[in-house]
């Protein structure tokens, strides 16, 4: 006889699960920190609550974001939840494609040959974006089986994404570990290149000092000697001279001209040495700058006047021409004359035909400036000769067959002089087209 059985009032339905029960698992999961362990929490409950044959929950491994591996079953072998692998990549595999879509599928028996609940019709249900639950049966869901992969869900969510939040952390500590661990290197670098600096500086600081005092005992010496040389050179001149008076008696033509190569080889070493006394007064910090008020009109008369003999020898047309309202200047008078005679007289050598112009101006706006510009119709200088005829013993033409005489220490000096005064000297020169040599300074001498 077929009895039909009565559900008890209040008894429920296969599928259904009481509140207690609910409460139960819910509570359960809330103590879980473990996905796994939620998975086999929510699995054991499915198989009491909803009497489910076989369930399986397959969620991504941590070795391998990219891929399922099973987490909890019921129903099946140990072993074929432990085994069980899905790759992600498997874009059209019905379970991945329902893991990818986050809704439930329905896979009918037959369909089952990819999945490990084979054999029956069963459901795939996403559980958020980490894991898979497969349960016997059909859409729509029993209540019990949905509302336990919904709780499921969440706390799996929440798992998950403390987890990333904790990787994250994890990452971030290890990466401001690299920067600490940078950081020491580099102080480390930064402490062993400064002990390094201090050895070296200290190193400098003696080479400088060496140094200074070399030069100091260099130009000491050269100007002792250059003194000691001038005294006895000024008396050969002296008697030469007089000689060449006739003081003597009268000379032969051959005396003549062997006492006139003396004289003048003479001259020569004496401007040589005069020019190096110079040079060696300047550096060694021992040329005083006497500044006082003069006119500039009235030194380059002057220096003209001084040059006459040079000037009629060399039968060239020297005119000068100065600015209107050009006031007194306050310089060193003398310095400003040894440039004007130097730059004159260079001018008068290597000018062979045509004029040398002397130009005093003056720029009241734009620092007070006057300048002396010696300008002749000479030779001329090539640009590449421009900067190295302003150093020591450089002359453009320096064979010992040059026909022009020199020693190559005048332009050096007037630089040095012009640098005294707080100024420059400038030169325009093209070959064959003359020279223009312009020395700059202040109207008053800064003393410094
Ligand atoms: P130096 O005693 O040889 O004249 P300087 O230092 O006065 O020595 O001049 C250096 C060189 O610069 C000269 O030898 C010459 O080659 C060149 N120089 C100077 N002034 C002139 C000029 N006005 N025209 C052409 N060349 C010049």
């Amino acid at each position: 006889m077929v009895r039909s059985v009565t559900p008890l009032p209040g008894a429920l339905a296969p599928g259904e699960s009481g509140p207690a029960a609910r409460l139960a698992l819910a509570e359960q999961l809330l103590a879980c920190e473990d996905p796994r362990q939620c998975a086999r929490h929510a699995v054991t409950w499915l198989a009491r609550e909803a009497r489910l044959g076989r369930a399986l929950v397959a969620g991504r491994s941590p070795e391998d974001e990219e891929q399922l591996g099973g987490w909890a079953g019921h129903g099946l072998d140990e072993d074929a939840v432990e085994s069980f692998v899905l790759p992600l990549s498997q874009s059209k595999h019905p379970l991945v494609a329902a893991f990818r879509t986050g809704e439930p599928a329905a896979l009918p028996a037959g369909a089952q040959a990819l999945s490990p609940l084979e054999g029956a019709a069963h459901v795939a249900v996403p559980l958020a974006g980490a894991a898979l639950l497969l349960v016997e049966g059909d859409l729509p869901l029993a209540p019990a089986v949905e509302w336990c992969a919904a709780q499921l869900s969440v706390r799996l969510g929440e798992l998950l994404a403390r987890a990333a939040e904790r990787r994250e952390w994890a990452a971030r500590e290890r990466e401001l570990e690299r920067h600490r661990a940078r950081a020491h290197e580099l102080e480390d670098r930064v402490q062993e290149a400064t002990a390094e600096l201090v050895v070296q500086n200290e190193r400098l600081r003696r080479q400088a000092i060496a140094l200074e005092q070399a030069s100091a005992a260099k130009s000491q010496f050269l100007a002792n000697m250059s003194h000691e040389f001038r005294t006895p050179l000024n008396a050969i001149l002296g008697y030469t001279t007089l000689l060449l008076q006739g003081v003597g008696g009268e000379l032969s033509a051959a005396q003549r001209r062997n006492l006139e190569r003396v004289d003048t080889n003479g001259r020569h070493l004496l401007e040589v040495i005069t020019d190096i006394l110079d040079i060696t007064r300047i550096e060694a910090g021992r040329m005083p700058l006497h500044v006082t008020e003069f006119e500039v009109p009235e030194l380059v008369q002057e220096v003209v006047a001084e040059l006459a003999p040079l000037v009629q020898r060399s039968g060239l047309e020297v005119s000068t021409q100065f600015a209107k309202r050009l006031p007194p200047v306050h310089a060193d008078r003398a310095k400003v004359k040894q440039i004007a005679v130097n730059l004159l007289s260079n001018a008068l050598k290597f000018t062979h035909a045509g004029s040398v112009r002397i130009t005093v101006g003056y720029q009241a706006a734009g620092g007070n400036l006057v300048t002396l510009a010696v300008s002749d119709t000479g030779i001329g200088i090539a640009p590449e000769n421009h900067e190295k005829i302003f150093e020591d013993f450089q002359q453009v033409d320096a064979s010992p067959t040059r026909p022009y005489g020199g020693t190559g220490l005048g332009l050096s000096i007037c630089r040095r002089l012009a640098e005294m005064l707080g100024g420059k000297i400038t030169l325009e020169s093209q070959p064959g087209q003359g020279s223009t040599f312009t020395l700059h300074f202040p109207r008053r001498t800064r003393r410094t």
